[in-house]
């Protein structure tokens, strides 16, 4: 019998940062684990991992651990972004 995990806890974020080994789910390099394991503030808040769903909540993703996975804030954001402008999948150049 295996507790319900609460959503985007703390459990969530251990068991994905180890299914990962500490890697971005979207660039694949290494994120920073605490504040501390960077020099600034400044790259923490880009570089920190954030839970990033993989079916988005917007289309109905649940916050369940399969359908997260950990990404740095701005390749989060990044991604996000790109979600939300249309589904052609053209890329403007
Ligand atoms: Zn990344």
């Amino acid at each position: 019998m295996t507790a319900e995990l609460r959503p985007l806890s703390r459990d969530h974020f251990d068991q994905l940062w180890k299914a990962q080994d500490g890697q971005c789910a979207l660039c694949g390099k290494a994120m920073p684990r605490v504040r501390f394991d960077v020099a600034h503030a400044s790259i923490w808040k880009k570089q920190r991992p954030t839970f990033d769903h993989i079916i988005p909540k917007a289309g109905g993703g649940p916050d369940r651990l399969e359908n997260l996975q950990l990404a740095h804030a701005v390749c989060n954001k990044r991604k996000g972004k790109r979600q939300a402008g249309g589904s052609d999948g053209r890329v403007a150049t």
